[in-house]
């Protein structure tokens, strides 16, 4: 660790610097790789999430060239078969391609079937539950009634998502952050606290199946 002083402070300062800010330094860099997906190499035994749960992979090619690579979550793993037999970054690539449909696919079905449970229960009625790839939100609400969420949080707990998707359908009836808003979140999601909280500290986690950006 570098410690900057002005050129006269005596160096017991920068030892006691030192030694004040090392446990901060060790919790911010921890920090940071909590927030940072881990590395994949998309082979089989590692796993990957849904609502939650981490799911190994299983990961298997047939010779047919014919066909698509296709990905399903069968008894608590994900099935992946490949299309002829790539290899290397090609089979890596793929691989995370064919997940990546399968999970957007299956939280376009995971997330409306929760909104419209939730949306009954809270007497609201969205005109239109979708899924889209947003880079920077987990859903939003539109004036005409129609809610998107980011399909990427059917990868996090339930709880997580429930928060995600309650939040969302409070718009319907307030349409900004005011206390009337977060009243009618805590009525319908006592733990948004804790939701909000591992969002901020995992949400990362759950770009897993994003392409990994360039070098
Ligand atoms: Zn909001």
């Amino acid at each position: 660790m570098r410690v900057l002083l002005p050129a006269r402070a005596p160096e017991s300062v920068a030892r006691q610097l030192a030694r004040d800010k090392a446990e901060w330094v060790r919790r911010k860099l921890a920090e940071f790789r909590a927030r940072t997906p881990p590395e994949r190499r998309w082979v089989d035994g590692e796993t990957l999430p849904w609502l939650g749960r981490e799911h190994p992979l299983r990961v298997t090619a047939s010779e047919a060239t014919a066909g698509q690579d296709d990905a399903r979550l069968r008894e608590g793993a994900w099935l992946v078969r490949l299309a002829g037999n790539p290899d290397g970054a090609e089979r890596a690539g793929r691989v995370r391609a064919a997940l990546r449909r399968a999970c957007m696919h299956m939280a376009r079905e995971e997330l409306g079937r929760r909104a419209s449970g939730r949306a009954r229960r809270m007497d609201v009625t969205p005109s239109l539950v979708g899924v889209k790839s947003y880079r920077s939100r987990w859903g939003s609400c539109h004036a005409d009634g129609r809610v998107y969420f980011n399909w990427r949080i059917a990868l996090a707990p339930e709880f997580v998502v429930d928060y995600v998707v309650t939040h969302e359908l409070c718009h319907l009836v307030h349409r900004d952050h005011s206390p009337a808003f977060r009243a009618m979140v805590e009525q319908w999601m006592p733990e948004w606290r804790a939701a909000r909280a591992w969002l901020r500290e995992h949400g990362r986690r759950l770009e897993a199946l994003d392409e990994p950006a360039g070098c």
